[in-house]
């Protein structure tokens, strides 16, 4: 039996850092940047105006009030979008919207609400202080500027700062695209009718959406029979189209075997028992013959449960370095346990449990069973008892996964 690092270390040998690509940004949230990123100019590019109104000269309203107001002739209207031609003299006003460059001779904005909004001339009631409402060139970004850094997950905050500095197609390294098969005789899609033995596959949408929440492309595949041939034409099929291959079922100690004897015929597949509950039963190997045209396959159990605290604890880290992340792993926290627990002493627990205040966890579920998907559902944390420790009495520490946060 292997402990949970060994087997994670083996894991990781088998998957790499997949090969960075151009791609135009629409198609980057959620890949890792392959290169830095700099500013082709400053933000703002110039100076502008942060509200809807008039550039004037402040000192030209310095004696602006509600009974003596000062009255200026509006010489341009200038958009977002335009420049004005005209340069501002003392006593003049030019109509500016927000994000129009300032024009020539004025030093502030006042906004339309402090005005009566005329367009050949505007009255103003009152005066503003030099400088108002000025957007000014490079104050955000200067021209040149390294703005983002190799090796950080994009999302659509950091996409928006690439976009507005300048680069339209960038390097990335891409999603890893994943597909996921379930196995099972017994498995039909939900929605239709259960004949007595069977059961809905709910492993294959797991898992499916776990990896997306993990920043793989995921894509599920219908259910695969408990037959060597069709398992093997599913998979090699799979062979052009992934980066990862993820199955559950069919490697437990008395599973009916075909699945194994596919996953051997595919390529390479080595089963171990890893000292863990849920998930003893763990697989991994590889579809299609070694080399370039090889990819990674990770076999999981069957049981929802331990199919779910599998993925958690060996995939998502596969999938984090495939996507050239540094920190592969969830940060665990510490809590107090509310209620008592009991684990075997030679495996590591992962208990499900939820979050009753922020360092409390309590279990869930009716017992902690690998098929007990109703717990699971409740669960918003998992409790990790290690090795060597066979009970954690009520207010006892505890090692805990929060399950709230995605680390994508
Ligand atoms: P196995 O690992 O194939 O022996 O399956 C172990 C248990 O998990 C059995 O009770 C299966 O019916 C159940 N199981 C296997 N695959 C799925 C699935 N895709 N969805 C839900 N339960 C499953
Ligand atoms: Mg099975």
């Amino acid at each position: 039996m292997l402990s949970v690092s060994e087997y994670l270390e083996l894991v990781l040998g088998n998957v790499s850092e997949l090969p960075p690509m151009e791609l135009p940004i629409s198609e980057v949230n959620g890949c890792v940047l392959a290169q830095d990123i700099y500013a082709r100019w400053p933000l703002p590019s110039f100076d502008n105006s942060s509200m809807d109104g008039y550039a004037v000269i402040a000192s030209d309203l310095i004696a602006a009030s509600e009974i003596s107001p000062v009255i200026l002739p509006v010489i341009d209207d200038i958009p977002a979008g335009f420049k004005s031609l005209e340069t501002l003299a003392s006593g003049q006003a030019i109509r500016i919207m927000t994000g129009a460059p300032m024009p020539a001779g004025a030093d502030s904005v006042i906004p339309i609400e402090s005005t009566d909004g005329g367009s050949e001339v505007v009255t103003i009631h009152s005066p503003i202080e030099l400088g108002s409402c000025i957007r000014h060139e490079g104050e955000d970004v200067k021209a040149g500027e390294i703005v983002l850094e190799k090796g950080i997950s994009l999302g659509p905050r950091q996409i928006a700062l690439i976009a507005a500095v300048g680069h339209g197609i960038i390097s990335v390294i891409p999603k890893p695209r994943v597909a996921v098969v379930a196995t099972g005789s017994e498995l039909v899609e939900p929605g239709t009718e259960l004949k007595f033995g069977l059961i809905s596959d709910s492993n294959s949408f797991l898992i499916t959406a776990v990896a997306n929440d993990s920043g793989a492309d995921a894509y599920r595949l219908p259910p695969a029979k408990d037959d060597e041939d069709t398992l093997i034409e599913i998979l090699e099929d799979q062979v052009h189209r992934a980066d990862l291959i993820v199955t559950t079922g069919g490697v437990s100690m008395g599973a009916y075997d075909p699945v194994k004897a596919a996953f051997i015929k595919l390529g390479t597949a080595e089963f171990h028992k890893v000292a863990m509950q849920p998930g003893m039963p763990q697989g991994f190997g590889s579809v299609g013959k070694s080399g370039e045209s090889a990819i990674p396959i990770i076999t999981l159990p069957g049981n929802p449960v331990s199919a779910y605290i599998s993925f958690e604890t060996f995939i998502r880290p596969a999938i984090r370095k495939m996507r050239g992340l540094k920190v592969l792993e969830r940060p665990r926290t510490s809590a107090r346990l509310k209620g008592e627990l009991r684990s075997p002493v030679n495996k590591v627990q992962f208990a499900r449990a939820r979050f009753v205040e922020d360092s409390q966890v309590e279990p869930v579920g009716t017992g902690q069973g690998s098929h007990v998907l109703g717990g699971l559902a409740q669960a918003d944390a998992l409790i990790v008892i290690p090795v060597g420790v066979d009970r954690v009495a009520n207010h006892g520490d505890v090692s805990v996964i929060d399950l709230r946060s995605d680390l994508a």
